[in-house]
């Protein structure tokens, strides 16, 4: 097929000129049937998988076919993919290390550029949303997510299944809107399948889920609860450091901030000593951290019954302890008691921390590249890390 390999010494690029076999029938872009030869374009550039440290490029005239259906149409080549100028192995190739590298690592590496490489992963991501199946989801999370320096808010719905966790979908904002996407994309048939729904507190989510898909088990996560508790707990220790200072006292609580936040197992032993000391003096701060150290006994309880008397008595104290945002916590623990007890009808079935795993592996894509503030850019990236999506087939690997 192909003739007159060569290799240009300064610019380091392998040429190769592509001919079509003789008397072979070009190929109708429009509808992929081959069709005769009409004339031919002027040269046109493909790159293709780099070797040796070289850059490959393919030459090729393009031809133009003159179809029964489709009229005067370019020829589509088994190489290429549209107008792009890289080869759908370099696409598929480049998207591959862009899953192991940053984008610009994956740039440099292959001494090619970051919108090349965002091109390629744009080709694999749309190719795999158009191949993917959907069908089953018995269980989905939703959870919104930062982006753009944090400006703003992505709605993602994983599904959340032990055989398959991935993301299925990605909506501008956190409004009921946003989460009515995917409920658009699956349709009514298959939003009936779904059984079980894990979410935050987010009230437009919480809508949602009750309008579209009442017939499942909704449950609120468990890492959300206890980020909540945290962020109380963080607030009651800065807040009490500072009068602390301000009344003259001996800063006890000078750089306990992890002390208090970190789960028991973790502390290191320095942070044990702090923790131990800072539990002898009477502060607000020690009994929060005491109510939250008791509430972790929740997640313990296999029935649900016991696991609400447990929640109304931890409530009660909490609302004598004088503490706001703790009592604030619980007020809002109150007002969700049905949905956070049905965690422990859920809890066989499901494993948590999925949901927690999953927007941690997204923080991170976003965290390892730069450039990624349009919704665009982020969206594809997204999808590419975590969507579990079918590639584009390709004669050879080259990874
Ligand atoms: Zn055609």
């Amino acid at each position: 097929m192909y003739e007159n390999a060569r290799l240009c010494r300064e610019s380091q690029t392998i040429e190769i000129s592509v001919r079509p076999r003789r008397r072979s029938r070009p190929v109708c872009s429009g509808c992929e049937r081959p069709a005769t030869a009409y004339d031919h374009l002027s040269l046109r550039r493909f790159e293709f998988v780099p070797l040796w440290g070289c850059m490959v490029v393919l030459l090729y005239h393009m031809r133009r076919v003159d179809c029964r259906t489709c009229g005067v149409r370019v020829e589509t080549v088994p190489w290429g993919v549209g107008k792009h100028q890289l080869t759908k192995a370099y696409m598929l190739f480049l998207a591959h290390w862009a899953r192991k590298l940053s984008w610009q690592e994956t740039a440099r590496s292959f001494r090619s550029s970051w919108e090349k490489v965002c091109q390629s992963v744009e080709y694999v991501v749309q190719w795999g949303l158009e191949h993917r199946q959907l069908s089953p989801i018995a269980a989905i999370g939703v959870d919104e997510i930062q982006y753009a320096r944090g400006h703003k808010y992505l709605t993602l719905v994983y599904q959340i299944e032990q055989q398959c966790t991935r993301l299925l979908w990605i909506g501008r904002e956190r409004t009921t809107s946003s989460f009515e996407g995917f409920f658009t994309l699956i349709g009514e048939e298959l939003a009936k399948k779904i059984e079980f729904v894990c979410s935050d507190m987010w009230q437009p989510y919480l809508t949602v889920v009750r309008e579209r898909c009442s017939q499942a088990i909704h449950i609120l996560d468990r890492f959300h609860i206890v980020a909540k508790m945290n962020a109380a707990l963080d607030q009651v220790r800065a807040v009490e450091a500072r009068r602390l200072v301000r009344d003259g006292y001996e800063p006890v609580l000078k750089k306990t901030r992890w002390c208090v936040l970190k789960r028991k197992a973790n502390l290191t032993e320095h942070q044990r000593f702090r923790l131990r000391d800072l539990l002898r003096y009477n502060l607000q701060t020690a009994r929060a951290y005491l109510l939250k150290e008791d509430f972790q006994q929740l997640w313990d309880y296999q029935s649900p019954q016991w696991a609400g008397k447990f929640l109304d008595d931890w409530c009660a104290q909490v609302m004598r302890s004088r503490i706001e945002p703790m009592k604030k916590v619980a007020r809002t623990l109150r007002a969700h008691r049905a949905l956070l007890l049905n965690y422990f009808r859920a809890k066989k079935q499901l494993s948590s921390g999925v949901v927690e795993g999953l927007n941690n592996k997204a923080k991170l894509t976003m965290r390892k590249s730069f450039g990624f503030r349009t919704f665009r850019v982020t969206e594809i990236a997204l999808y590419h890390a975590l969507g579990r999506l079918p590639e584009p087939d390709v004669a050879h690997r080259f990874y």
